[in-house]
């Protein structure tokens, strides 16, 4: 392609919304466009570089003999009441309504309509195995859209989904999937990692996340280099230090005026803010009631650890207001689980400590010496998060923290869907029963930018050769210098028949304009006819490594078509 013909939208400066490298430099580059807040459209190098991306995902999972479907977006309500899901999950659904009144939502993602189909089409056990996927557009309304591609309100998806006779089956095909993700993220260039996850609104247990290892990753993964244990903090389980063996004190009532954070009463008491606890009460609004959750005072609470513990939903978990703690009888910065008018859940860990301070549930007042069972009680459960230096579940080492973009997910679903939607098959005593599933997805969009996130410099995009929206670009110094046009226009000849996809900058520009475009769009190779065009000799520039070196206009092709064929 020549350049005089592309719609090359190329930026100095990115606009205010990005704050991350990797979403500056989609839109610098001119590989995105806003439409509005989470929704971006794809210009012509961003279109071609997720065509790759779709590819090399498209390309594994036929391999893994998937078989790939194209689903609507709109999805019909009745399916959705069928899985329970329409009522638990939340405003991120986009719900809508036709003209006939007929409730529909724009799908955030498609178990209730790949099970229906399995449902509908797949009549023999014979058939089974199948792993259905598709790769396609998906909408949630999040909270913060934010960061680009990376948590967009619409956005691409690739989706499989599998369904088997038993769960010794979906343990084969789950295995399948987790090689097949490896692989994928492997060519995909991407520093990744799988961690254990915790299952969320998918619902089904056993499941992994694949994340790319980044310091701007919105998820923490705790991780034990001594066993290899890694998993998600939401779901990061750790080995407790062995129990207090001190001697239970007496509890008493001391006046904290004022003191209302952990930092604040333990060092207004001067104890260690470990030999604190913390109680902070939420409004469940799934099951409409208050509940108070307790972790030692100096970890924080893991909210999904909680939304398990109760049976609730993510997005209708909110911290209490003042005036809701004071109708438990308890006073806001004060709240403790003895005495409290609520539900009480509690950490394992609070609950082998001794002589703890908690607050009183009174105004300006904390307890001392408040040991679990003695003197308060509660649904005792894991509702910490993990951090760096708590021990590995697996082999008690300490651990180690790291931050990730989740870009792929698996899921063990098992009955979930297809009892609640039955979809079932006869077995060999001839009686129906539910398919086993399984639920595989990759942030597809997510993915590109990620790979954004750890391909670039200060320059621009350096995309892996194999994603690159072209492999090469062909710039003359002056197009209108009678040598370098007739050596670029050959050199452009030569590559187009092969399987290098090459672009001539035939635009009427400064060189150093023509080259700050190429690096910022992170083409590969640029191939520079300047002033040695005469004798046939090129300049040739490697974008991942900077280096330049001057070569025959043979040896320029050769190189790039090698490289190129060896992808
Ligand atoms: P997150 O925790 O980041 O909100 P999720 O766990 O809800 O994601 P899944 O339901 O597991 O997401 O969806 C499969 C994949 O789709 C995710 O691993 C992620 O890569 C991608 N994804 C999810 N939400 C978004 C979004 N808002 N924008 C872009 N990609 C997304
Ligand atoms: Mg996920």
């Amino acid at each position: 392609m020549k350049a005089s013909r592309m719609l090359i939208s190329t930026l100095k400066e990115a606009p205010n919304e990005a704050k991350i490298d990797s979403h500056v430099l989609l839109l610098r580059a001119g590989m995105i466009k806003n439409l509005v807040a989470g929704v971006y459209n794809y210009l012509p190098f961003g279109l071609r570089v997720l065509n790759k991306i779709e590819n090399i995902i498209r390309e594994e999972m036929d391999d893994a003999e998937c078989v790939e479907i194209l689903c609507s977006a709109l999805q019909p309500k009745e399916l959705w009441v069928e899985s329970g899901r329409w009522a638990k999950y939340g405003p991120e659904l986009m719900r809508l309504t036709d003209r006939h009144e007929r409730e529909f939502c724009l799908g955030p993602t498609h178990e209730e309509i790949f099970t229906s189909m399995a449902r509908d089409l797949i009549k023999s056990p014979k058939n089974l195995p199948m792993n259905l996927y598709q790769i396609q557009t998906k909408y949630r309304d999040e909270v913060r859209p934010r960061f680009g591609l990376m948590r967009g309100r619409e956005f691409i998806m690739k989706d499989a989904y599998s369904f088997d006779k038993d769960e010794a089956g979906l343990e084969i095909s789950y295995q399948k999937m987790y090689e097949t993700y490896t692989k994928i993220f492997t060519r995909l260039g991407l520093h990744f990692q799988a961690v254990l996850a915790d299952t969320g609104n998918i619902g089904g247990n056993g499941s992994h996340q694949f994340m790319a290892l980044s310091d701007i990753g919105e998820s923490e993964i705790v991780y034990c280099d001594d066993c290899g244990y890694a998993a998600d903090v939401e779901k990061a389980t750790i080995k407790l230090v062995s129990a207090d063996n001190e001697e239970e004190l007496e509890l008493k009532l001391v006046e904290t005026p004022n003191q209302r954070t952990i930092e604040e009463v333990s060092s207004f008491l001067s104890v260690d803010p470990k030999k604190t606890a913390k109680t902070l009460i939420y409004h469940d609004y799934q099951n409409n009631k208050l509940v108070a959750a307790v972790v030692r005072g100096d970890r924080e609470l893991n909210v999904i650890k909680l939304v398990n513990a109760i049976d609730s939903n993510e997005n209708y978990l909110e911290l209490a207001t003042h005036e809701e703690i004071n109708s438990l009888d308890s006073a806001h910065g004060f709240c403790g689980p003895k005495d409290i008018k609520c539900e009480v859940y509690v950490d394992e860990e609070v609950a082998q400590m001794k002589n703890v301070v908690i607050g009183a549930n009174k105004l300006n007042y904390h307890y001392i010496n408040a040991s679990f069972g003695r003197d308060f009680n509660g649904t005792v459960c894991d509702l910490k998060k993990a951090t760096a230096g708590d021990l590995c579940p697996c082999c008690g080492k300490p651990m180690k923290q790291n931050r990730g973009i989740e870009v792929g997910q698996i899921f063990k679903l098992q009955t979930k869907y297809s009892e609640a939607m039955k979809c079932t098959y006869v077995n060999e005593q001839g009686k129906n029963v539910p398919m086993v599933m399984g639920c595989y997805g990759i942030g597809v969009t997510r993915t590109l930018q990620s790979i954004v996130e750890q391909y670039h410099d200060e320059f621009g995009i350096k995309w892996p050769l194999n994603v690159a929206p072209y492999h090469a670009v062909i710039v003359p110094i002056n197009y209108n210098d009678e040598a370098q046009q007739a050596l670029s226009l050959e050199i452009y000849k030569a590559l187009k028949p092969t399987n290098v996809e090459v672009v001539l900058d035939d635009r009427n520009a400064k060189p150093g304009f023509k080259f700050k475009d190429w690096e910022l769009i992170g083409i590969p190779y640029m191939i520079v006819c300047g002033k040695r065009a005469q004798e046939d000799i090129v300049e040739l520039k490697n974008r991942h490594t900077m280096e330049k070196v001057e070569v025959t206009k043979e040896e320029a092709i050769e190189i790039i078509k090698n490289a190129v064929n060896n992808i």
